[in-house]
């Protein structure tokens, strides 16, 4: 091989260790998530080999249209992100999330982004990195095309494109008989497309924040489709009586951690002895983060059309519509837009200060309840969004609920976060159930006292992990789910006098406490207990009908919010 040979194809000889640690640096993110991440990392080597290779392959592209310097300047922007896709590997096993950068714009409270801030990264370290790689770029490597010969990149670029069009060929043809519409056709086969992209840095990063770009969009629109939106809800007949409903939602609730749904501990010592109380033993929430499972909660929209959440108003808009005083009365999510919207369109609304690393009991909201019950109102609707059992279980209940010991300590350090200390968080984690329970029972008695017609239902939002299986999985909404992160207790009260208003309604309910459910069942459901009607009513899915149907198979959205089928 003569000199030219050698020299059109590579770089010189000082530039290649530089070239090769700029390389390792930039890569740094699909070499941690290659051995970390929970589908790939300790699986087979040639799954991570394979998507080590993509990786190297999809890096290298742009240096065919961009000389050495420039190419590693490019390279550089996505150096500086990479703390964040690395930060959500290491706590989610998964590359970050269209939720996770949601969250980060929206400025909300979530799950990740307060275990990220509280990471503490080091960035000195990380600054040192990033003034390393910088320096390397602009005093080292030389501003040149790493492929002299203009003829090999075009022959490179050629195999590339054809490579691409070969995989959506591929994804075309298999997806055209399921598709009538090329346009449909072509839809189809760029996910599948993108899908093969989504794990690689930072082509995951791209495709999310062009996702986000998307979702904010649509919700934009939605937002100018939302204020005209009308369900046409109307109560069917008048009732003399008062009547009081109230939905409290719950956070991060395990169907199995209540003694009334026969856990071994006495979690549930009042809702056990609360007369008149219906607990369901299948019912499961469509998402296992906050935000997604909010909107299929309170809306029509479900995990297989959840974008009906962005265009549709939600069912506490429809008892507005149909004569109710509405009120959201809420210790968390002061700063979701979805929930904002409803709030600020209810009669009345209420967000209690909150911090999340501090003590914040739910009985707080007590006093907004009772100054909206004061107010001697014939119709009204109430929400309760309490913090439940929120992480940081220890913060979510006073001392004398320190019923099960030993457990977490004040704001506690991530390292703790180990399946070693499994029994302290179940403590922690069980003690939350035990004030919620007492949460529950004495919201009861209060809606009880009133002699209304009345119905309670409280459902959480999600569940949650503590370590139950054997891939040892704590909390919720990570890289992997289980039953855990869906499976959530949802209980009914309804009064005396609703019983003797509704009879039916109230009987259907108790007969279909074991049917097969999801989160979606929520919004026909509670119309119908309130019988309110409006043109586009299901009774099919409504839990106080006769004609319930269970639900054949269960969907949910996952933190990408892709549609993803249960088989548990
Ligand atoms: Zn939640």
């Amino acid at each position: 091989m003569n000199k030219d040979n050698k020299d059109f194809l590579f770089v010189h000889n000082k530039h290649r260790k530089w070239i090769l640690i700029l390389s390792i640096i930039v890569l740094l993110p699909n070499i941690y998530l290659a051995f970390y991440d929970s589908d790939i990392g300790g699986s087979s080597s040639w799954k991570i080999a394979i998507y080590l290779i993509a990786s190297i392959f999809l890096f290298i592209l742009p240096s065919l249209f961009l000389k050495a310097r420039n190419f590693f300047i490019v390279q550089g922007i996505f150096v500086i992100l990479a703390p964040f896709e690395i930060a959500h590997i290491y706590l989610n096993r998964m590359p970050a999330t269209m939720a996770f950068l949601l969250s980060i714009i929206d400025t909300e409270w979530n799950e990740s982004t307060e275990m990220l801030s509280s990471l503490r990264l080091p960035i000195l370290f990380l600054l040192l990195v990033w003034a390393f790689y910088f320096y390397v770029v602009f005093k080292k490597i030389r501003n040149r095309y790493f492929i002299r010969s203009k003829k090999i990149r075009a022959y490179i670029s050629a195999f590339y494109i054809v490579f691409v069009l070969t995989g959506y060929s591929y994804y075309f043809t298999k997806m055209y008989p399921q598709n009538t519409h090329t346009v449909d056709t072509f839809k189809a086969a760029n996910e599948e497309v993108l899908l093969k992209f989504q794990k690689i840095y930072p082509y995951d990063l791209i495709i999310r924040v062009y996702q986000v770009y998307d979702t904010k969009n649509s919700i934009k629109d939605g937002c100018e489709k939302i204020k005209s939106f009308r369900f046409g809800a109307e109560k069917k007949e008048t009732v003399a009586e008062r009547e009081v409903y109230v939905f409290v939602i719950g956070e991060t609730g395990r169907y199995n951690s209540y003694a009334l749904n026969g856990y071994e501990r006495n979690t549930s010592p009042l809702l056990s002895k609360t007369p008149d109380l219906i607990s369901y033993s299948d019912c499961f929430s469509e998402a296992n983060i906050t935000t997604s499972s909010l909107s299929i909660l309170l809306t029509r929209a479900s995990a297989v059309d959840y974008k009906r959440s962005y265009i549709e108003k939600s069912f506490v808009d429809a008892f507005q519509e149909a004569g109710f005083s509405t009120y959201w009365i809420a210790n968390q999510s002061a700063n979701n837009n979805f929930v904002q919207r409803i709030a600020e369109d209810a009669t009345g609304e209420y967000f209690t200060t909150l911090s999340l690393s501090d003590e914040n009991y739910d009985e707080k909201l007590w006093s907004f309840l009772e100054e909206v019950l004061k107010k001697d109102e014939k119709k009204v609707f109430i929400v309760l969004h309490t913090l439940g059992s929120h992480f940081r279980y220890n913060f979510r209940y006073p001392g004398e609920f320190e019923v099960f010991q030993p457990c977490l300590e004040g704001a506690f350090d991530y390292n703790l976060i180990s399946p070693k200390n499994k029994q302290q968080f179940i403590n922690s984690y069980d003690n939350s159930i035990l004030y919620t329970d007492y949460f529950l029972a004495n919201t009861i008695q209060k809606i009880d006292s009133l002699n209304a017609v009345s119905t309670l239902i409280y459902m959480a939002d999600h569940g949650e992990n503590l370590f139950d299986t054997d891939d040892n999985i704590i909390f919720h909404g990570g890289g992997k789910y289980t039953e855990y992160d869906f499976h959530v207790p949802l209980f009914i009260w309804t009064s005396g006098k609703y019983k003797s208003q509704y009879p039916q309604k109230a009987e259907n309910m108790l007969h279909n406490k074991d049917k097969k459910l999801s989160a979606s069942a929520i919004f026909y459901s509670w119309l119908d207990i309130a019988d309110i009607s409006f043109p586009e009513q299901k009774l099919t899915k409504s839990i106080a009908s006769e004609f319930l149907k269970i639900d054949s198979a269960r969907y949910v959205v996952d933190t990408n919010l892709e549609v993803k089928r249960l088989n548990f």
